[in-house]
């Protein structure tokens, strides 16, 4: 299967989660062109709150570079990202955060903490939002319904 964007493969992850039963969000970051870490959501199978897809790219990639900040990395995620989680794109130092849907439940960018907007943020990315959004929405509405059902 060939991606056409950085965004599908995120949106591959959250298909992912959803097939192991996680809340399907799923994360990528790019370097230099390159997908260097992709993730979804792992709370459930690693009993980890923390465990969100944005949370796991990060580690990921801080790892394979050797580096504590991801300065010059794009991060893309199908969903907006909580408080949790732009604080650490903010502490990461990512250059570029493009996100799906908007999450007016728990999103942290757009509304709600507007992490990036508080005079306390140290680094705000570039923010993208609305990119493929309403795939990540249906996927998102999909899994909530079947759980309701
Ligand atoms: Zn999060």
């Amino acid at each position: 299967m060939r991606f056409q964007t950085h965004m599908d493969v995120a949106l591959a992850q959250a298909t992912a989660a959803a097939e192991r039963g996680e809340v399907p969000v799923g994360a990528v970051i790019v370097w230099q062109g390159d997908v260097i870490a992709a993730a979804g959501n792992e709370t459930r199978a690693r009993s980890d709150p923390t465990a969100h897809a944005e949370i796991l790219v990060i580690r990921d990639a801080c790892k394979m570079l050797g580096v504590e900040r991801l300065t010059g990395c794009d991060l893309y995620v199908t969903l907006e990202p909580c408080p949790m989680c732009a604080a650490a794109i903010s502490n990461a130092r990512i250059a570029r955060l493009y996100y799906g849907a908007a999450d007016p439940k728990s999103g942290g960018v757009a509304q709600g903490a507007r992490v990036f907007s508080h005079p306390q943020c140290h680094h705000a990315p570039e923010v993208y939002d609305g990119i493929n959004a309403s795939a990540a929405q249906d996927m998102l509405t999909r899994f909530f319904s079947g759980l309701r059902g």
